[in-house]
């Protein structure tokens, strides 16, 4: 079936409703419907996006059951039937890479790794250890369906990398996942993940310069990409996406991030959407092509 799934990103404690309300309630009124990640205990980030700059203050975790703004817009929302909440990590907190040690994401380890000329990298929340991913996971999702009063389907992964013990973790959580990761197998072994590995490398033959549309069934769990919608997408190859999955009545999941919503992207995100939907795709949530 060809559904259009909208993803949107790091909703969180920091999030204002009225940003929300101005990107949304255009779509909303047209009964758009929107899958929101959501961080349960979201720390600050400032200057989010830009890795040059990017950094975040470890004591700054909030739940977001204490911006009650943000959680009574978003259960209007989701009364209304048009937002569902998915589970984006639990704090979002980065760690700083250099060799093999691992460093908090602060503006001080930051500016201390520069000052003594190591390289280093960011690694999402979700590149740990399967205990406490585990842990984790299973206590954002109860916070998070008892803060919405919804039952939470779907786990987007923070800066969207996840490992192999990540991804148990949150199987075993009974959830599945936006987003297929990486280009090496680093799933759970068994016979029907391994099928759909193989189905994936003759994609990527056949079609070098498309992401792997089809659902991903690991039987433990699902996986659907997402398309990112992002200041620094490649369009072209976004309307070849879109094309291949009109043709092939597939879904087409547009993944994007509110806070870089702005100005003429702002002004694209809906054309695009205009577009997919005037093609015949169908508003969906991630819950309902993933069930
Ligand atoms: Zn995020």
């Amino acid at each position: 079936m060809k559904y259009l799934v909208i993803r949107d990103d790091d909703l969180s404690y920091w999030t204002k409703p009225e940003k929300i309300e101005k990107i949304y309630s255009p779509l909303f009124k047209k009964g758009i419907k929107i899958s929101f990640a959501v961080i349960p205990y979201a720390v600050k980030m400032y200057n989010p996006g830009d890795f040059d700059s990017m950094y975040q203050d470890v004591d700054t975790a909030k739940p977001i059951g204490e911006n009650r703004e943000i959680v009574e817009y978003m259960r209007e929302k989701i009364k209304e039937g048009v937002a569902e909440i998915m589970l984006h990590g639990y704090n979002h907190l980065y760690s700083l890479k250099a060799g093999d040690k691992l460093y908090v994401a602060t503006k001080y380890n930051i500016e201390y790794l520069k000052s003594k000329g190591e390289p280093f990298s960011f690694v999402g929340e979700y590149m740990d250890k399967y205990e406490k991913l585990y842990f984790k996971t299973g206590e954002g999702k109860r916070y998070l369906e008892d803060i919405f009063g919804v039952k939470i389907k779907n786990f987007v992964p923070p800066s969207n990398q996840i490992g192999v013990e990540g991804v148990r973790a949150v199987a075993e959580n009974g959830l599945n996942i936006s987003g297929i990761a990486g280009k090496k197998y680093d799933r759970e072994l068994n016979l029907k993940g391994l099928e759909s590995y193989v189905k994936r490398i003759i994609f990527k033959f056949k079609h070098p310069n498309l992401t792997y549309p089809y659902i991903v069934d690991y039987g433990s769990h699902k996986e659907l990409a997402g398309y990112a919608f992002t200041p620094s997408t490649d369009w072209e190859r976004y309307e070849n996406q879109l094309s291949f999955c009109d043709q092939n009545n597939l879904p087409f999941q547009i993944a994007t991030h509110y806070w870089e919503l702005e100005g003429e992207l702002l002004q694209k995100y809906y054309d695009f959407i205009e577009k997919v939907l005037s093609k015949g795709f169908k508003s969906a949530f991630l819950k309902e092509v993933l069930a």
